[in-house]
């Protein structure tokens, strides 16, 4: 982490990005809910994709490290709330605090999701609440 210059930092460099692999439909945007996942052994897996807008980080009051100015993901299928991750894409352990969530969602096909599982994260190449200066 200490490795982090704030001047060059970018969300999309190569090493924070994940390859695409949308499951099911593709909204207007370009974005899907799901995703499909080939493990090293062949075997493949469906999660969620929670979206989130460009993140930026700047330099801490502690020398050499940084603070991730993260945003917030779209709502998480488990417990519809949006969740923040730090630095990075990728898959995640879910960040569900809601005790209500579900344990488990069923797609339209009839694949079982689980929450223990956990989600894919990712982030936008365009802010989705882009503003428009006047
Ligand atoms: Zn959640």
């Amino acid at each position: 982490m200490s490795q982090i210059d704030p001047k060059t930092f970018s969300p999309f460099a190569p090493e924070y990005r994940e390859p695409d692999r949308p499951h099911g439909p593709v909204n207007e945007r370009g974005e899907w809910t799901w995703e499909l996942l080939e493990h090293r052994n062949g075997s493949t897996q469906i999660y969620p994709t929670l979206w989130r807008d460009p993140y930026a980080v700047r330099a801490s009051c502690i020398p050499g490290m940084v603070d991730v100015l993260t945003t917030k993901t779209t709502p998480c299928p488990f417990c519809r709330k949006g969740h923040i991750h730090g630095i990075g894409d990728g898959h995640r352990v879910p960040h569900c605090t809601d005790r209500r969530k579900k344990e488990a969602v069923t797609l339209d096909d009839g694949t079982v999701v689980y929450h223990k599982d956990g989600y894919i994260i990712r982030t936008r190449l365009t802010p989705k609440n882009k503003r428009t200066r006047r």
